[in-house]
């Protein structure tokens, strides 16, 4: 029996990771910041719900103690993400952003997933199989924002891309530290969910896709990349 947890699960790519992940025969957490919408979501996957909030000590910490109570995590799915928007509902971009959206913006996409990693570290080494999956963006990558001819170069944005390719070295030093474990990053692709206002072009069905694939990965799998549906992403 797996046991697995994803952060932000109480919509969007998270739920239908979730909902994937139990048809596969998961034991699945879902770990949202809000009682009540992680109890319905829970409920309606039916999955187990945990109060977390990956910007708070408290709730991660307690959700930690609650899960190693329950029998210990396999799986740690790092998916609460934001893309912090600023006047007229725009991205900050380099002309406009500020420290303070740039901090708001790492404190749940970066510091989030250490705090999150760093809680369950202990529960996962107990697992005969630990791995970690990183949502990452595509927008993390230095080779695709950089080249005039990719799509993603003309992405204004500043605060989010730079907390996703955060997440990416993240993920290559974790995976260094424990190479016990399988800790890889994904790019799920532009996809339909709140966090774009719903303007993303896949579906949350085909976004969950490469999330369940590295959350089901053999323990000889790689470790430490950075990876689509089509597989190793350059960054
Ligand atoms: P949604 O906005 O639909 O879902 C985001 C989820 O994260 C929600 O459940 C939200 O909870 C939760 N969340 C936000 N902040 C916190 C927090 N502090 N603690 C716990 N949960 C939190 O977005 P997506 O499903 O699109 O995003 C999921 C991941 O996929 C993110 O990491 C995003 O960056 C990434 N991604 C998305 C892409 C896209 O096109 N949609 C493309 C590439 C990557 P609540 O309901 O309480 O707000």
């Amino acid at each position: 029996m797996t046991t697995t947890l994803i952060t932000g699960a109480n919509k969007g790519i998270g739920h239908e990771t979730a909902r994937q992940l139990i048809a596969a025969g998961h034991t699945v957490y879902v770990g949202a910041r809000d009682v009540e919408r992680g109890r319905r979501a829970a409920e309606q996957l039916g999955a187990r719900f945990v109060l977390l909030d990956v910007t708070d000590d408290a709730t991660v910490e307690a959700a930690a103690k609650t899960i190693e109570a329950d029998g210990g995590l396999d799986v740690l799915i790092n998916n609460a993400g934001i893309e912090t928007r600023g006047e007229g509902n725009s991205v900050p971009t380099a002309e406009t952003v500020t420290a303070e959206q740039m901090r708001n913006t790492f404190e749940t996409n970066v510091f989030g997933v250490v705090r999150v990693t760093h809680a369950f570290l202990p529960l996962l080494q107990r697992s005969a199989a630990p791995v970690v999956v990183n949502v990452s963006s595509g927008l993390a990558s230095l080779t695709h924002l950089s080249d005039p001819d990719h799509p993603a170069h003309f992405y204004p944005g500043v605060a989010y891309p730079t907390s996703k390719t955060a997440v990416n070295m993240l993920t290559v030093q974790f995976a260094k530290a424990f190479p016990n474990m399988r800790i890889n990053s994904v790019e799920p692709g532009f996809t339909k969910t709140d966090l774009n206002g719903n303007t993303g072009t896949q579906t949350v069905e085909q976004a969950a896709r490469i999330i369940v694939r590295m959350a089901q990965i053999a323990p000889d799998g790689p470790t430490g990349g950075f990876f689509d549906i089509n597989g190793r992403l350059p960054w």
